[in-house]
């Protein structure tokens, strides 16, 4: 099977790309909320002590450095500071205000001043990074701005001045700690994703097996094995429903098998006897020389046999033309009271030579039927009821209109059909007396059910063993 077309690998690769995006998802979410929560808090810190310095610088005039609160925490706004701010701050002043920032921060900040345009810092703290050179602004700009350089996140702010003062720390940490965690969640995702792919792997192919097992026995049934069935242990679920429906396909396909194969056997059986009878009568007709009487009698004999022959291979050819769904109906308004009156009349003769009375109930009854095949039909019922009857016995054909259908009934008082014959006189060739005294075919109600079918109606037998039996044809209006 092409990789493509498997249930099982598109499955998979579905649960995978959709597990993926989750995952990824989830992943980079976790990563965002992290860092960024991280460097939320290291911005607010920077923000808090450029703030500090900013006012330890510049509002020195006005408070002095010794009264400046050195409580970092309370520091005001940055333009709070400056409205105090002077032009003639002295640097000695700021560097001995500066001190206190100069030790080197145990949480690693550091802190840069640089004072009106010099480009060399006029303080910078000893832990620093060597690379640190005063930020451009441009002129009058006091906003106060963070930015990451490298492994560094600084603050930094200008006075109106154009003093700048710069805090950062490095993030260095930081950067392990998330590297770290980014290592952990990818690995933890990774095992997620191989357990879930595990998991939906062995659930659908738990699930799967059993369309396997299915595939293989149709398959093996198919290849001939008509008798056997696909093994179904619980009949509730959707696959053992599908097991039962293929298994009740698989025994239609048998007995249609097996019907077929007795049906060209006994086809074939039946052309041979007269064929034998045909042959038998020329051998012994030709052994000897013969007088023109004895063979005209031969001759008559041979054509009776051929026309019984014709007669036999017209059935199997309409019964074949029916089989194969090529026998047209000729539809039209039919009077079927008037024309199971004439197939009466026609059968008449044959049960007043029994003695056998024939009595009818046929209200005018209007249906578009082809009705010469439903002639065929309801004069093969009666000459069965006058076949199968005793001597002066009688038969009933009766009409009546049923909701969206004609039920056409033909009853009679014949010896009836045993119970082991009742389900199979529809079959082909089938007749319940195995000498077959009475001359039929074994193909008339064989024939009668397949116009039935053909017109969209049915053919029904019951009956009782010596109290005769009653056909019932249904045909929708
Ligand atoms: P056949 O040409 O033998 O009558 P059918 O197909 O018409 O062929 O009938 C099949 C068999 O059904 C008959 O051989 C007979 O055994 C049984 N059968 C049909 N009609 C009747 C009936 N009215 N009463 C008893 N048996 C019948």
């Amino acid at each position: 099977m092409k990789f493509t077309k498997s249930i099982r690998w598109r499955l998979l690769l579905w649960i995978a790309l959709f597990l993926s995006l989750v995952l990824a998802a989830l992943v980079f979410a976790a990563f965002e909320i992290y860092f960024i929560g991280r460097l939320d808090r290291i911005d607010v810190e920077l923000n808090r002590r450029t703030v500090a310095i900013s006012r330890a610088l510049f509002t020195q005039k006005a408070v002095g450095i010794e009264t400046e609160s050195a409580d970092l925490a309370n520091a005001d706004a940055i333009q709070t500071a400056e409205t105090a701010q002077t032009a003639d701050l002295d640097p000695k002043k700021i560097t001995a205000s500066l001190r206190r920032f100069q030790s080197v921060d145990p949480n690693g900040f550091y802190s840069a001043v640089w004072l009106l345009k010099d480009t060399d810092p006029t303080f910078i703290s000893a832990n620093a990074p060597d690379d640190l050179s005063r930020p451009r602004l441009a002129t009058r700009d006091t906003s106060t701005y963070t930015r990451t350089r490298g492994d560094y996140r600084e603050t930094f702010h200008a006075t109106e001045r154009g003093d700048c003062v710069l805090t950062g720390h490095s993030l260095a940490m930081e950067n392990a700690n998330a590297q770290r965690i980014l290592f952990w969640l990818v690995f933890g995702s990774l095992t997620v994703l191989g357990l879930g792919l595990g998991g939906a792997s062995f659930i659908i192919g738990q699930a799967l097996r059993p369309v396997e097992k299915i595939g293989a026995a149709a398959q093996h049934i198919a290849n001939g094995h008509l008798s056997e069935r696909i093994p179904a242990k619980e009949t509730d679920s959707e696959l053992g429903q599908l097991a039962a429906v293929l298994n009740s396909t698989f025994a239609r396909l048998e007995t249609a098998f097996a019907q077929q194969k007795r049906f060209t056997a006994d086809a074939a059986h039946e052309l041979r006897t007269p064929l034998t009878v045909l042959i038998t009568e020329a051998q012994l007709t030709l052994s000897r020389e013969r007088s023109t009487a004895e063979y005209k009698e031969s001759m008559a004999a041979s054509l009776e046999t051929a026309q019984q022959m014709r007669k036999l291979a017209n059935l199997l050819l309409e019964l074949s033309r029916f089989d194969a769904g090529q026998e047209k109906l000729e539809r039209e308004p039919t009077d079927l009271a008037a024309l199971a009156r004439e197939c009466v009349k026609l059968v008449t003769p044959l049960a007043d030579e029994r003695g056998i009375r024939i009595h009818t109930d046929l209200p005018a009854t209007t249906i578009e039927v082809d009705a010469a095949r439903i002639r065929q039909i309801v004069t093969n019922l009666l000459t069965n009821a006058v076949r199968y009857n005793r001597d002066n016995g009688g038969i009933f054909i009766t009409i009546q209109k049923e909701e969206h259908l004609v039920v056409l009934a033909v009853a009679d008082t014949g010896n009836g059909i045993s119970t082991t014959d009742l389900p199979r006189v529809f079959e082909r060739f089938y007749r319940a007396d195995k000498s077959r005294a009475s001359g039929g075919s074994g193909l008339g109600l064989a024939i009668s059910k397949a116009i039935a079918e053909a017109h969209g109606g049915t053919i029904e037998v019951s009956s009782e063993a010596g109290r005769g039996s009653i056909f019932t044809l249904r045909l929708p209006v």
